[in-house]
């Protein structure tokens, strides 16, 4: 089935339900009654599984191609469960240099200080990953195209390269989501999203998820998420199911929109560059169009006043877009990643990943394209 068909269908039956209700229902119950003592049956408390998150894992794994599907309190729950069930005390992760700033902040403050080697590497030549393998490492953490900058790397190499060494390869798949790029089909062993994203859609829910199909990796993923229980709930649950309904219609929209006017900001005189996979001027664009769909809803720039106060004139400015830490809702919204979203990088770090503060990170929304382009016009000038 494509994927249009799975977005509305996949995961829920409604004749499996005991009324037929269309919509999968909310379980707001934390136990299910037991007939008797030894009975074997699907749910019996929610913290190790619950119907309406069940529904939705069982989309998300049908959506990104995989044959299991976890659903978390958060995207970082997601991350943090991922890191859990395969780094040991000992062992090495090496992440993608440019990656979401709350990921950083994970890998740096809480795991690197647990005694597992957290290394930080710029992997768009995959090449780059041969040298750094060593018996000590068990992941590779990727992110692409990765926030706020967009860069790609190529997912199949790199998952060639690992897989050679015997390193499991995860990648989190937030900002181009299953519509667009589908990497357990390109090689990599788990995927995760943040759904508050684009899954949800909506800004109105915190939820992560992890897809893989490796059958030990699943039961691995299943013992932290059952053990440390940072599950999601019944009501986020049903929020992040009824989005993905509309994913697609969502992307498409935000990716049409994202196109016309990265196109636009390039010819900007308040405008240094633009970030975008789908324009040509992209380095690169040939990879983004091998392994994406089509080419997101987030375009950062550079302001050619690179300051925090230009960035905030700009930000103030602007009518139809929310200033705020999030992207992937169906309204428009703008962030200053050097303060907001990657506000914990170091700055040393946030230079070297060219995060300036002249930096402005745009998630068009599925507004009207023209109106928006009237704001950023009206902001820039
Ligand atoms: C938001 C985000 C996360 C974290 O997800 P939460 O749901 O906020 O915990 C991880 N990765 C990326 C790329 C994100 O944008």
């Amino acid at each position: 089935m494509q994927f249009a068909t799975l977005a509305v269908h996949a995961g829920y039956q409604p004749l499996d339900d005991r009324h037929h209700a269309v919509m999968s229902p909310i379980y707001q119950s934390s136990i299910f009654v037991h007939e008797t003592l030894d009975s074997q049956q699907p749910f019996s408390y929610s913290r190790s599984a619950n119907p309406t998150r069940s529904a939705l894992e069982n989309t998300v794994a049908a959506l990104e191609g995989g044959r299991f599907g976890f659903a978390f309190a958060s995207g970082m729950a997601a991350i943090d469960t991922v890191l859990r069930a395969t780094l040991q005390p000992g062992d090495e992760v090496i992440a993608v240099a440019d990656l979401y700033g709350g990921a950083y902040r994970l890998l740096t403050r809480l795991y690197a200080e647990s005694g597992i080697k957290v290394t930080f590497a710029d992997l768009r030549q995959p090449e780059a990953l041969r040298d750094l393998l060593n018996p000590a490492v068990k992941l590779v953490w990727l992110e692409s195209p990765s926030n706020p900058l967009l860069n790609l790397v190529d997912i199949v190499a790199l998952a060639d390269i690992a897989h050679q060494a015997g390193v499991k390869v995860a990648i989190d798949n937030t900002f181009a989501t299953p519509y667009l790029q589908q990497p357990l089909a390109l090689g990599v062993d788990i995927v995760m999203h943040s759904a508050t994203k684009y899954l949800g859609g909506h800004s109105d829910v915190i939820l992560g998820v992890v897809i893989v199909n490796d059958e030990s990796l699943a039961a691995r993923i299943k013992l932290v998420q059952n053990s440390a229980g940072a599950v999601a709930g019944p009501q986020d649950s049903f929020l992040v199911s009824r989005g993905i309904k509309t994913l697609h219609l969502r992307m498409d929209r935000h990716c049409q929109t994202a196109l016309q006017l990265a196109q636009w900001l390039e010819t900007q005189p308040a405008v240094e560059q633009v970030f975008y996979p789908g324009l040509t001027s992209h380095p690169q664009h040939a990879l983004a169009k091998r392994q994406m769909k089509a080419f997101g809803g987030i375009v950062s720039i550079y302001l050619k006043e690179n300051s925090r106060a230009a960035a905030e004139r700009v930000a103030q400015r602007l009518q139809l877009f929310a200033l705020g830490e999030s992207l992937g809702g169906v309204e428009s919204i703008v962030n200053h990643s050097a303060t907001m979203s990657h506000g914990s990088m170091p700055p040393a770090v946030k230079a070297a990943c060219g995060i300036r503060e002249g930096l402005l990170r745009l998630s068009f929304g599925v507004e009207d394209a023209a109106d928006l382009q009237a704001d950023l016009a009206q902001a820039l000038a």
